[in-house]
Parts: C-alpha cells; structure tokens; sequence
C-alpha cells in the first residue's frame, strides 16, 4: 500500500509515535516513483485481516474515492473499478 502523505523513513517513524496504531505497517520499499511502499504486519497467512473488528478508519474506507483519481488496486484485490460512464458518453 502507499501513503498520500507519507515521503520518508523519518516521517513514517513521526507517524507511529503521533499515531501508535500506524506501527503495524511497515515499509517494504519504494515504487519507481520513489514512493514509500507499506505491508501490513496484520495480514494473516491467508490474506485476511488478522485484527479486523480494530482495523484502523482508512482500512474500514477502503478504496476511497481516490482510487478513482488514477489509483490502481492491488491484483488480488476483491474490489473492481469500473467508470460508471465511458469517456465517450462524458463528452455528449
Ligand atoms: S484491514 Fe487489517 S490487514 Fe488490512 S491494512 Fe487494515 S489492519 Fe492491516
């Protein structure tokens, strides 16, 4: 997963101690774009939420509507994005 507001090791370190409940991701990485990549520390071995009825607000609004802003999902993913109206019909 990535974070909108999230640059460096530093920050990331300031977000746990502001919020504790962050230290369950963990930083896995930077994309091509040089963007941090996180895991979550709480998926079980089968891809599920090992803590699911304390899982933080941002995993209860997942996707959130900033998907829809060039965001992409992860494969195994169970949602889908589908526009609800084609590029074509946008310009009618
Ligand atoms: S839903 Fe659970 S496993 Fe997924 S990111 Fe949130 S806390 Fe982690």
């Amino acid at each position: 997963m990535y974070s909108v507001d999230t640059y460096t090791e530093d920050e990331f370190r300031l977000m746990t101690k502001l919020f504790p409940k962050y230290k369950r991701f963990q930083i896995i990485g930077r994309d091509e774009y040089d963007n941090l990549i996180f895991a979550c520390n709480l998926i079980d071995k089968n891809g599920l939420c090992s803590d699911y009825k304390n899982r933080l607000k941002m995993c209860k609004n997942y996707p959130s509507a900033k998907v829809n802003n060039g965001g992409v999902l992860h494969k195994r993913c169970g949602y889908k994005i589908s526009p609800e109206k084609s590029f074509k019909d946008y310009l009618k």
